[in-house]
């Protein structure tokens, strides 16, 4: 492909996405195609000769197409959002065009520099703690990573080796240095709660070393949240076993329901183990802080080590750039640093620059830079602050809608960050899990909108968060009739429509939305077992 071919191509590409982006809504957000659909639509083997672009792109539409889930999709209300803008996908297309490997400044200078200046500007628009700025007396500063996986895994890593080398302390000799190192390796335990993404633990088993999760407890009314007494019992317990706990994860945003651990309350602990490395994972709610109302938050980070949000879940950028800071880069440099003869020169011999091939765990970077400061120019801090804004009211909109209908649904943990966990009511909770579960069931296989569930303590729960860029009150409206639909539907199957199974103290059972109905006398609870069971009976005969 020539210069002109090229030209012609692009604008062909370019009308092509955009068109995608413009008629995405009319696609159904979920790819139906079955497994192995791809290998007989394409040949076995490259093209002998050089094939024209247009045969090319015309089999996106054909072929690839097909095999997408629509995440752009407002009706993609699943997981938690991957935004892509215009700006970013654009800050993809320079990234691509200058193509350098960047694990040094100079390998391209501007690719180092624009990262750590963008850094701070987020850090600052997180509001968070001046020590995990590039500037800071104490050494700190952000670095762009793939992923949160790769976060938490790289700061394990320099928590690790910080605190094996505490342990073999001053005056000693190298000899007794690496046996005390070697006698306690095995004895490391990191600790996270039983809601902490499983980034951590993969990097426990990356690392090699234990890990210990924490069972919290939450309600309708109270998130499922680590707090400082519950940290200081695991904590105490571990080290009478004669384990050593080295990392703590922290989380703003779990992924099940979104709870922010009480990080006010692990401050006070931190004191009585001051080589407890605790690592914050805000990777989807962390762009909250932008927003005043949140900013109050990031207060008591300062006390902690290392921060990670992923600009490319809620924050308009495209996949990947996750966000990692440290209060002192000094313990990734010790971990991470080695420089072999070949990447040796002036400038980081003499430490006038960034290296942050020695931030990270590859070698390698892209220049994802470009993307952070095209997003935060084309939108400003009034456009981003809007996005996050609109995405929290919708996702209060749909609470409220939920709330409303009480008599068919129950709210699992308090909505919070545009997201909202709820179940099917019923009397008994295995009863409201196969509801539940029946309900998400039926609601994907409509295929209008894609939602996800959850287990959490034993309660099944259908998760919706919006988030998009393209997301609107009114499509949240819509996703709403349909869980009320399905959810009637489902009832109605089970012989249990109008009956929300739920009886007040005086054995009265709610029907159909409204108090004081008598079910004849008979035992709620029991008719509706009953019921289910004849259901259940009627559909292994295939009735
Ligand atoms: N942490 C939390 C709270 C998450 O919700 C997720 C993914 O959704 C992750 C970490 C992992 O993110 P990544 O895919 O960037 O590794």
């Amino acid at each position: 492909m020539n210069s002109e071919q090229f030209r012609a191509a692009a604008h062909t590409a370019i009308d092509q996405i955009i068109d995608y982006y413009d008629t995405i809504e009319s696609r159904c957000v979920v790819s139906n195609v079955s497994p192995g659909y791809l290998k007989p639509l394409l040949p076995p083997g490259p093209p002998a000769n050089p094939e024209p672009w247009a045969d090319i792109q015309s089999d996106i539409e054909s072929k690839i197409l097909p095999g997408i889930t629509h995440w752009q999709s407002p009706n993609f209300l699943a997981f938690f959002p991957a935004n892509s803008s215009y700006p970013g996908i654009l800050g993809e297309l320079y990234s691509a065009t200058f193509t350098s490997a960047n694990f040094n400044w100079l390998c391209s200078p501007a690719a180092t520099e624009l990262e750590t200046i963008v850094l701070d500007w987020l850090a600052r628009l997180l509001n968070l703690p001046e020590c995990f700025l590039s500037t800071s007396k104490n050494g700190g500063g952000g670095v762009i990573q793939g992923s949160a996986s790769e976060a938490v895994c790289t700061v394990l890593v320099a928590a690790r080796e910080r605190y094996l080398r505490n342990l073999a302390a001053v005056g000693k000799s190298v000899e007794e240095s690496e046996e005390i190192i070697d006698n306690n390796r095995s004895k490391l335990v990191a600790l996270f709660s039983n809601q902490t993404h499983s980034s951590t633990q993969k990097g426990c088993q990356i690392t090699g070393v234990k890990h210990h999760a924490i069972k919290v407890s939450g309600s309708a009314t109270e998130n499922y949240i680590l707090t400082g007494p519950l940290l200081r019992e695991a904590l105490e317990e571990l080290t009478v076993k004669g384990l050593h706990p080295f990392f703590l994860t922290v989380t703003l945003g779990t992924t099940a329901t979104c709870a922010t651990d009480d990080f006010a309350s692990i401050v006070p602990v931190l004191m009585d183990y001051p080589n407890l490395w605790v690592h914050v994972d805000a990777a989807f709610a962390g762009a909250a802080l932008i927003l005043p109302q949140y900013q109050h938050i990031p207060a008591p980070f300062k006390y902690f080590e290392s921060f990670d949000m992923n600009m490319h879940k809620w924050l308009l950028t495209n996949f990947d750039c996750s966000c990692l800071y440290v209060k002192s880069r000094k313990h990734l440099l010790d971990a991470l640093s080695i420089t072999p003869p070949y990447l040796r020169n002036p400038f980081s011999e003499q430490g006038l620059v960034t290296d942050y091939r020695d931030w990270q765990i590859p070698l390698g970077r892209r220049f994802r830079a470009l993307k952070i400061w095209f997003v935060m120019r084309s939108y400003g801090v009034s456009g981003l602050q809007g996005h996050i804004w609109n995405s929290i009211r919708h996702g209060d909109s749909f609470a409220q809608w939920v709330r409303g209908r009480a008599d068919i649904f129950e709210i699992v943990v308090p909505p919070v960050f545009a997201l909202t966990v709820f179940a099917v009511k019923a009397a008994l909770r295995e009863e409201s899990n196969r509801l539940t579960k029946a309900v998400y069931e039926a609601v994907n296989a409509d295929g209008e909108i894609f939602i996800t569930s959850t287990v959490i303590d034993g309660i099944y729960a259908i998760r919706v968060v919006g988030g998009g860029l393209k997301t609107r009150e009114e499509v949240l409206r819509r996703a709403f009739e349909i869980f009320v639909s399905k959810t009637e539907e489902v009832l109605k199957a089970e012989g249990t429509d109008k009956v929300n199974g739920v009886s007040d103290a005086n054995g009265v059972a709610k029907v159909n939305g409204l108090n004081n109905v008598k079910l004849g006398g008979v035992n709620c609870t029991a008719a509706l077992k009953q019921g289910v069971k004849e259901a259940e009976q009627a559909s292994i005969r295939g009735g």
